[in-house]
């Protein structure tokens, strides 16, 4: 009589291979299931096995097993995409071939020599977030006319010798908010244009010059805070980009420096070349900001204290146009801060914005 043991080892293996193909099952019925085209590519980009919604979307057949993926989609950027992903990202966009047009998120997903493809159809999500923008920019754009007559007539009144005393605390707040106002609109105004521009003229920029600007017109605003303000220029390359743009970025950044740091602080701009680009930096020994704000801070209208930075004529709105001029020229804000010692807000600009002097 052989031992329970033995017994248990050789009725186990069948059992535990039925459970895994039960399991294998079970998921490919999940991914033949999904709304989401799925299609599994070897290790030449050729065709393994795909779900049905990959089937309807590509018109695939049985007889396309090994075909490349190429084969069905031709767009430039897919191709691209696929030759750089050797690790999960976050996906390229492309516009599907097949009327009506309909846009599609590809990602990729690596593992051993395979690839996994899935492709999501993103179409109302973009277009929800197309009424956003063009809701904001429209509202923004019909309250400009409005606020500039209110701040003409408020200027006028205010102007006016014989005003009743006790009107005059009334007209200098309704001056005060509506001057609140019209910054926030423009501040939506210009993050709506940078938005909706998908591509912008990239245009030679003297960096150096530009920061010399930047660092007159901090002086200037500096007057009633006393800070000791250095620009620091290591190199002279400059950038192509968009010179309006960025200017109103770096200076925000700047700007926020000097509010956010207690009189008579410390601030550095800086300039200079890294071995991934050139980095501008602003540096201040001011309040800094605890960590758990730090992801959110390019939020719109996320302040960590709304009264200061109301106070201080802010529209928290400085760094979410930051951080979309900057994504704009493949830079990305880098935040580092301690509060109660400072903060380090910088971007790293790659090489393909940058024009070195030494070819110059
Ligand atoms: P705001 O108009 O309020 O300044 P921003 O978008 O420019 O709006 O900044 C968002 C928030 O980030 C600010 O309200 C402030 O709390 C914080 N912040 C920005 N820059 C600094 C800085 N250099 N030091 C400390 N806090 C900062």
């Amino acid at each position: 009589m052989m031992p329970s043991q033995d017994i248990q080892q050789v009725n186990s293996e069948p059992v535990f291979q039925q459970t895994s193909d039960d399991q294998l099952k079970k998921i490919r019925s999940a991914l033949r299931a999904l709304r989401d085209a799925v299609v599994l590519l070897n290790e030449h980009g050729g065709l393994e096995w795909w779900n049905k919604s990959a089937e309807d979307l590509l018109c695939l057949k049985p007889s396309d097993k090994s075909n490349s993926i190429f084969d069905f989609i031709s767009a430039r950027e897919f191709r691209q995409y696929y030759e750089e992903t050797t690790i999960p990202n976050d996906g390229v966009y492309i516009e599907s071939w097949r009327a009506p047009k309909r846009n599609l998120k590809c990602e990729l997903t690596p593992f051993g020599d395979e690839k996994l493809l899935i492709i999501y159809d993103v179409t109302r999500l973009q277009h929800l977030e197309k009424m956003r923008r063009d809701f904001v920019a429209n509202v923004s754009h019909e309250l400009r006319t409005p606020l500039t007559v209110m701040m003409g007539y408020l200027e006028n009144f205010s102007d006016q010798p014989d005003m009743p005393p006790h009107w005059k605390r009334g007209f200098e707040l309704m001056t005060q908010q509506t001057t609140r106002m019209n910054r926030v609109v423009s501040d939506l105004l210009l993050l709506s244009r940078i938005e909706i521009e998908e591509a912008h003229e990239l245009n030679y920029i003297d960096v150096t010059r530009l920061l010399t600007h930047i660092y007159d017109d901090a002086q200037a605003y500096n007057q009633e805070y006393g800070h000791n303000i250095h620009l620091e220029i290591d190199t002279y390359d400059g950038l192509y980009g968009s010179e309006m743009y960025l200017t109103s970025a770096l200076s925000n950044l700047v700007i926020n420096a000097i509010k956010y740091t207690p009189k008579g602080g410390n601030i550095t701009i800086n300039w200079s070349k890294t071995a991934k680009g050139c980095r501008f930096a602003v540096e201040d020994d001011g309040i800094g900001i605890a960590p758990k704000h730090i992801a959110r801070l390019t939020e719109r209208f996320y302040r960590i204290d709304k009264g200061r930075s109301r106070s201080t004529g802010g529209t928290g709105l400085g760094l979410a146009i930051v951080k979309h001029v900057l994504y704009q020229h493949e830079a990305e804000l880098q935040i580092e801060s301690v509060e109660g010692k400072g903060s380090i807000f910088s971007a790293v600009f790659p090489p393909s914005y940058i024009r070195s002097t030494a070819i110059s």
